[in-house]
């Protein structure tokens, strides 16, 4: 079997670490809003180069307070894409906006930043993007059309701690940056957890009193807030497996490289790097128009493989009421031909040739 993600191969590496780190927090016996969570906070939001963080519970509760602590809801509009994790989109809904979808591009995925300002209305409250697979949106453009029209940019880098755009990490770039630590993404804790990144100091105190019932100190509840959490021992997990972030990416990286390799003589679409782009392949996504037959044949090796995602968000079932009329000829048409392969720091040579034989047999020129 080989496995999407070896979480005990990573294990193994900094298994003492990670009993040192608990045995601090089980002997201190603080398990909120404590000191792990105080210097993760600073030392995660060093690493993006922002000058604040804060933890909440998950990436979706990161996304959920963006659209919240901005005052966005009802008669609002938020531009996003569909092909994209429904929390990205759900976050607008959930807050009483309507989510506006903007096609991707055909090679990144990413959003198709020339097709933005026609969506632009005098609604139009803030654009969420998505830095999907960890590869980095066009952020110069959005910047541009965010300034020109006074309206935020919210990223969703939930797959990309450490994604870099001309050389500047990703969340970081934009009003308020998004990641979740679930524990399959390239920063992932033992459970779950979630921070927001902003250089924005009245909106960094805000989310700090959003995310603890509104309250402003103890019983004295400013405005209605929710309960989201990032707990001493996530944390404290976290720190450790920060220490190791760059040198996870830079594995992925180049096991993404074997595989484009591997794949060269083949029909298969491989993942693309930008110029302006540092892709951590959070994902490495193929495509293929025999995608259906491609993940049979892994299924009967026993090689794991995912498809993210198979429907896009604008036509799922639960966005059926939004967007009756809206098309989105590219997001539409890639749904069917992506496939994720497996992808994480410790995957070995042996499974990368394996991996790639079994589409060979399939898909030679
Ligand atoms: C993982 C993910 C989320 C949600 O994060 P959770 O911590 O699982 O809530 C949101 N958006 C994207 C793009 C993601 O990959």
């Amino acid at each position: 079997m080989i496995l999407f993600v070896d979480f005990k191969k990573g294990y193994e590496k900094i298994k003492e670490e990670i009993q040192e780190a608990l045995e601090r927090v089980l002997e201190r016996q603080w398990f909120i809003f404590g000191e792990e969570l105080e210097y993760f906070e600073k030392e995660f939001s060093d690493y993006i180069g922002a000058k604040f963080g804060i933890g909440v519970n998950s990436g979706s509760d990161a996304l959920l307070l963006a659209v919240l602590a901005n005052d966005i809801g009802r008669g609002d509009e938020v531009i996003t894409v569909s092909h994209t994790m429904t929390s990205t989109v759900d976050a607008i809904a959930r807050c009483g906006a309507t989510p506006i979808f903007v096609d991707i591009e055909e090679d990144t995925y990413n959003i198709d930043t020339s097709k933005i300002e026609e969506k632009i209305t005098n609604k139009t409250k803030a654009i969420m993007l998505v830095h999907l697979y960890g590869n980095s949106a066009n952020m110069d453009p959005i910047m541009e059309i965010s300034e020109k029209n006074k309206i935020i940019v919210i990223e969703d880098a939930c797959q990309a701690h450490g994604t870099e755009y001309k050389g500047k990490k990703v969340g970081g770039i934009g009003d308020i940056g998004c990641f979740s630590f679930y524990p399959s993404k390239n920063l992932g804790a033992y459970g779950d957890a979630g921070m927001l990144i902003t250089d924005n100091e009245e909106l960094a105190i805000k989310l700090k009193q959003f995310r603890n019932y509104g309250q402003r100190k103890r019983y004295y509840h400013d405005f209605i807030g929710i309960n989201s959490r990032l707990d001493e021992l996530q944390a404290a997990i976290l720190r450790v497996k920060l220490k190791y972030l760059d040198n996870w990416n830079k594995k992925r990286r180049e096991h993404a490289q074997k595989y484009n390799q591997l794949l060269e003589k083949t029909d298969i679409i491989t993942p693309i790097e930008k110029e302006y782009s540092k892709h951590i392949y959070h994902l490495y996504v193929i495509r293929s128009k025999k995608r259906d037959y491609l993940k049979e044949s892994f299924d009967k090796n026993e090689i794991q493989n995912y498809i993210h995602y198979p429907i896009p968000v604008h036509l799922s079932k639960a966005y059926s009421n939004y967007t009756k009329t809206n098309r989105l000829p590219i997001t539409e048409k890639i749904c069917n031909e992506i496939l994720s392969l497996p992808m994480h720091p410790w995957i070995s040579e042996e499974e990368l040739i394996k991996i790639s034989d079994v589409i060979k047999k399939i898909l030679v020129r």
